[in-house]
């Protein structure tokens, strides 16, 4: 720590994201990203836009805006765009919570939200999960705080119904209920339906998963009016070009063709379902993920030992080292080929430890 940093930030720690190394090539299960490439016509937009990149990109992100109203069915004052979700969830700590509304969310959860929290001096409060790492939704019914929920939840995957999350939001009416929507495209129920009867729900996308499109940061928020309006004076204070304009245009051509997303969808959702057969077979236990991860554990052998037995073999996967989750570890769905190759290396373990 240098002396010219403020004080605020002497005891930050900050976020640690999941490995990127350049070192060999892994087979990577690590960040929960998509195995498949955009749409061409999305690599072929964002090159187009590359060659205006001496000027600068849409400050009112006008036609993706336009084209996420229109397949979500919104208006387009109901849509924001952001560099990442991981941005939208920066601006929402930032717009909704302090010492009147302090933050709420679950123990075992993204990670990000206790750093942003702290980042932004928001005071919060940590919710532990059930025994059997589900959400007690009592716990927030009338809490008086602004809740984040991951729906579905990271990094077990489970996901709540819309129902349960209705009572949240309208048992919290003095706050905003942002529902942090980065998998629900993996076999949730989203909270989109709910926007009319819950006028404090803001609901989080990201394209960093079933739009493939994790490194060209695009995330999105969907809101009512009001609140989107307080989250683009704060993108207009923070960062108004906050979108690039390569990613504005591929995501505009990836939310045209919907039908790409689907069959990527359909692909992973077919990839789960066998690998939880096979790692079952070979006595593993998981959460019921509605995601495009498992959450593993094995009863012979310890999270981390696993991880790092996995990685020695080239099968990068997350382990977390923290309180009640240290058994388990957290496995990408990505293609078949890549799950085959979790399934052998995994069984050659569990026969090198017999
Ligand atoms: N929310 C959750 C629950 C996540 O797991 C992630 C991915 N790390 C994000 C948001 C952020 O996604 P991005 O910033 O890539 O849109």
């Amino acid at each position: 720590m240098s002396r010219y940093l403020s004080e605020r930030f002497a005891s930050l720690e900050p976020y640690t994201p999941g490995e990127q190394p350049r070192d060999m090539a892994y087979v990577k299960l690590n960040t929960n990203e998509s195995p498949f490439p955009p749409p061409p016509e999305a690599t072929r937009a964002a090159a187009r836009a590359a060659e205006r990149l001496n000027l600068y990109s849409d400050p009112r992100l006008t036609c993706l805006r336009k084209e996420l109203s229109r397949v979500y069915g919104v208006q387009e004052e109901n849509v924001l765009c952001f560099n990442g979700s991981d941005e939208a969830l920066l601006l929402c700590f930032m717009a909704f919570c302090d010492g009147q509304h302090p933050a709420a969310f679950a123990d075992i959860t993204y990670g990000l939200y206790p750093v942003l929290a702290k980042v932004t001096g928001a005071p919060f409060e940590v919710i532990p999960l059930k025994d059997d790492l589900t959400l007690n939704v009592n716990d927030y019914v009338g809490i008086g705080k602004t809740v984040f929920i991951a729906n579905p939840n990271a990094p077990t995957g489970i996901a709540l119904a819309p129902e349960e999350i209705r009572r949240i939001a309208q048992s919290n009416p003095q706050n905003a209920v942002v529902v942090d929507e980065a998998y629900v495209d993996f076999g949730a129920e989203s909270c989109l339906g709910l926007l009319d009867q819950c006028e404090n729900l803001v609901i989080v996308r990201t394209f960093s998963k079933s739009r493939s499109m994790a490194g060209a940061r695009l995330g999105f928020v969907i809101a009512g009016e009001e609140l989107i309006r307080d989250l683009d004076a704060l993108r207009y204070s923070v960062n108004p070009y906050n979108v690039n304009s390569m990613t504005l245009a591929a995501g505009e051509a990836t939310v045209k063709n919907e039908a790409w997303m689907h069959s990527c969808v359909q692909t992973i959702c077919l990839n789960r379902a066998w690998t939880e057969k096979e790692l079952k077979a070979l006595g593993f236990e998981m959460t019921p993920s509605k995601a495009n991860f498992l959450f593993v554990r094995h009863p012979r052998i310890g999270g981390k030992e696993l991880y790092l037995k996995l990685k020695a073999r080239g099968v990068l996967v997350r382990h977390f080292d923290r309180d009640r989750i240290r058994d388990f570890n957290r496995v990408t769905v990505g293609s078949l080929d890549d799950m085959k190759a979790l399934v052998r290396e995994t069984k050659a373990i569990l026969e090198e430890i017999k």
